[in-house]
């Protein structure tokens, strides 16, 4: 199976009915790198930096953390790389941190909620990432946006630093594109506002299925309670994948379920274009993509949202297309 994965390596990304899909890789250490090359990935969607600070001992330095973006760049050579700003607190704690007490962590003071209040920290991380990119193209995305007006006051950090840097005479990035992730439901309602406003979406299905069900996605018991192919969970991501075409603002997805091939097969029949996985699954979704047919699907699945009962889950309905087609 392996084998043969490796060997859709350097076949054009592209459906039976000629539509090109990007598929990119999730990583979040150098290690991770190398797979860009194995998996023949088009580019990193989504690097979560805060890797970097746990397993640090003590805080990165400004310095560290230019090294290591710097690090990934040179490693990752002609493809575009799109990093994610610190998504601490949750789950994700610093051992040098004193750790908050929080009834809710989940719903707490984390990502982007932090990076705003104690905006040194973010800024410092935006002028690392400034300097690593210079004269190269540059991606970045802020995690738990749930509002326009945190995704403008992050956009201003960054336009700060920016002029900071050409003031004092820093090459800048060639091109700089400012995203946001879709994991918190209120941005649901302001899809429009968003897409107005953000270069590109990028969905974080973990969360997002978190909140929209209120379901802790540590939490077994609960956690797999809900199916991502259920009617609520497809209309969500078909509302952002139409937005996205109309405001005619990137879109893509970067949680879990985008590296399953059925779940991945669901959403190029929503519309989505491109998807960001963890490297193993890349070979699986290709030989998904190579064998679908996506405009027939996209007919079969609007068809399927227009009719299905409320709460019901398409997923026995999706592996029938799946099977048949
Ligand atoms: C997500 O929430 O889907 C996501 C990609 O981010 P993380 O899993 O790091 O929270
Ligand atoms: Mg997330």
């Amino acid at each position: 199976r392996q084998e043969q994965y490796q060997k859709l390596r350097n076949v054009p990304s592209v459906t039976k009915d000629g539509v090109d899909i990007v598929l990119q890789l999730n990583a979040g250490l150098l290690v991770d790198l190398p797979h860009l090359a194995e998996t023949g990935a088009a580019g990193v969607g989504l690097f979560r930096t805060e890797l970097q600070f746990m397993i640090a001992e003590r805080m990165p330095s400004a310095s560290d953390q230019q090294a290591l973006y710097s690090a990934v760049f040179a490693e990752a050579g002609e493809r575009p790389v799109t990093f994610r700003t610190l998504d601490i607190g949750g789950d994700k704690i610093l051992p040098y941190m004193q750790a908050l007490e929080e009834e809710n962590p989940a719903l707490g003071w984390r990502a982007i909620r932090i990076g705003l209040d104690r905006p040194g920290l973010l800024r410092a991380q935006v002028r690392a990432l400034l300097k690593a990119a210079a004269g190269r193209p540059l991606k970045i995305m802020f995690p738990m946006v749930a509002t326009c007006d945190e995704f403008e006051r992050a956009r201003a950090i960054v336009e700060r630093e920016k002029s900071y840097l050409s003031h004092h005479g820093h090459a800048l990035p060639s091109d700089l594109r400012l995203g946001v992730m879709l994991e918190v439901p209120s941005l649901l309602f302001q899809l429009k506002e968003i897409c107005d406003r953000a270069d590109f979406i990028s969905i974080g299905s973990n969360d997002l299925m978190q909140f929209l069900f209120a379901i802790d996605r540590e939490n077994r018991r609960v956690a797999d309670r809900f199916d991502p192919l259920s009617t609520p969970m497809l209309r969500a991501l078909r509302l952002v994948a139409e937005q996205a075409r109309v405001s005619g603002c990137q879109a893509t997805l970067c949680g879990e379920i985008g590296g399953r091939p059925l779940e991945a097969m669901a959403l190029l029949g929503l519309g989505f274009r491109s998807l960001s996985m963890s490297p193993a699954s890349i070979g699986p979704v290709k030989a998904m993509l190579l064998a679908l047919d996506v405009g027939e699907l996209e007919a079969f699945i609007q068809e399927e949202l227009e009719n299905a009962g409320s709460g019901d889950t398409l997923r026995p309905k999706l592996v029938q297309f799946a099977e048949t087609r």
